[in-house]
């Protein structure tokens, strides 16, 4: 079975096993994780174990932080503004697609936000204006941007310029996929459930001059400052979904880490668009240069097939293809834990439809 579903997703195979073997009885503490205290010496040591990991993986410098949250990617909208958006101030907010536009419903509850439309859409096909001509306004508190739109399939995959206005990136569909310059970030937030572990596990990684703005009626659940000096500890965190990604972060390590893991998100993106655009019984909307590597949305020419298609996928072991119901049409996400092999196998069943449907 391979599950393409864009989020909560599949966790790589060894990590679910290792979780198996270890449920009941964690280090030899006759517990499971679960079960442990999150103040204990054990949950401690594993948590920063997870912390120097994922700080190794993804090289974050010295003065970012790393916190380990609640509340998902949108917890984190309303979070970004109540801590780095104080009054008087307007942020930047880039829109390329459904989850930017959503942050920003959110931001503006809290500030003045100013859009930014940076998508183009010429003959059907979108792509994102190059960061150059985003004009960002140089006294904005923060810049906002999405690079990789999960819904719509669009990425981003240079870091946008933004000289002393901090950037912030909304990374909750791209984060580990492949290397990225920290240092180039304010501030950069991930929900967990695609390539770091299960739902209700959200990290932010933080430059240290952005923690302490927040606004007076900021929730503490939400406050970067009382998250940071408490060690994400203030309530108590989702601790499982905290073991569950230190054991993604060992895996990605042992894999080779994120270039390794980045050279196998390109094999895997390359065969399902080179399937696609030598296919005149497919295709996909997105210009080549802002395709994700994460989720590939893709559609029939015939769209009156759809439903026989993902049933006909579903029997094949090929699960939640269907698109989001904004776009339409399929989408396949194929987040770090899809293999090789479900991608191939995804292009071998679409290749039969396609002659069968003819
Ligand atoms: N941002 C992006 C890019 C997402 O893909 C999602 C969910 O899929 C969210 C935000 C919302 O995350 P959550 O459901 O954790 O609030």
């Amino acid at each position: 079975i391979f599950n393409f579903c864009a989020g909560p997703a599949m966790l790589p195979k060894p990590v679910m096993q290792q979780a198996q073997s270890e449920f009941l009885n964690w280090n030899n503490t006759g517990c499971s994780v679960m079960e442990l205290s999150h103040r204990g010496s054990e949950f401690m040591q594993l948590a920063s174990d997870a912390e120097a990991d994922l700080r190794e993986l993804l090289n974050i410098p010295d003065n970012y932080k790393v916190l380990f949250c609640h509340g998902g990617g949108r917890g984190q909208f309303a979070a970004v503004p109540l801590n780095l958006l104080g009054a008087g101030k307007t942020a930047d907010y880039v829109v390329t697609g459904s989850w930017s536009k959503s942050a920003v419903s959110e931001a503006e509850k809290f500030g003045n936000v100013r859009v930014i439309d940076a998508v183009n859409e010429h003959e059907g096909v979108k792509t994102v204006l190059p960061s150059e001509h985003w004009r960002i306004s140089k006294d904005a508190a923060f810049v906002h941007y999405c690079p990789n739109e999960t819904v719509d399939g669009i990425e981003i995959f240079d870091i946008p310029e933004t000289g002393d206005v901090p950037l912030v990136a909304d990374m909750s569909s791209t984060i580990l996929s492949r290397p990225i310059d920290v240092s180039k970030f304010g501030l950069i937030y991930a929900g967990a459930q695609k390539n770091i572990g299960p739902s209700g596990l959200t990290i932010v990684i933080v430059r240290d001059d952005l923690i302490g703005q927040q606004q007076t009626a900021t929730p503490v659940i939400l406050d970067y400052k009382m998250t940071s000096d408490n060690d994400s500890m203030f309530n108590t965190p989702p601790t499982y979904a905290w073991y569950l990604a230190s054991l993604v972060f060992q895996w990605l390590k042992d894999l080779g880490g994120l270039d390794m893991m980045a050279k196998l998100n390109q094999d895997k993106a390359q065969c399902l668009y080179n399937y696609i655009d030598s296919s005149d019984f497919y295709y996909n909307k997105i210009a080549i240069k802002n395709r994700s590597s994460m989720n590939i949305p893709f559609f029939l020419n015939d769209d009156s097939l759809n439903s026989e298609f993902l049933a006909e996928a579903k029997t094949n072991g090929l699960l939640a293809l269907k698109g989001h119901r904004i776009v339409g049409g399929m989408r396949a996400s194929i987040y770090n834990a899809m293999p090789l092999e479900g991608v191939q196998a995804l292009v071998s069943f679409m290749q039969q439809f396609a002659k069968r449907n003819k």
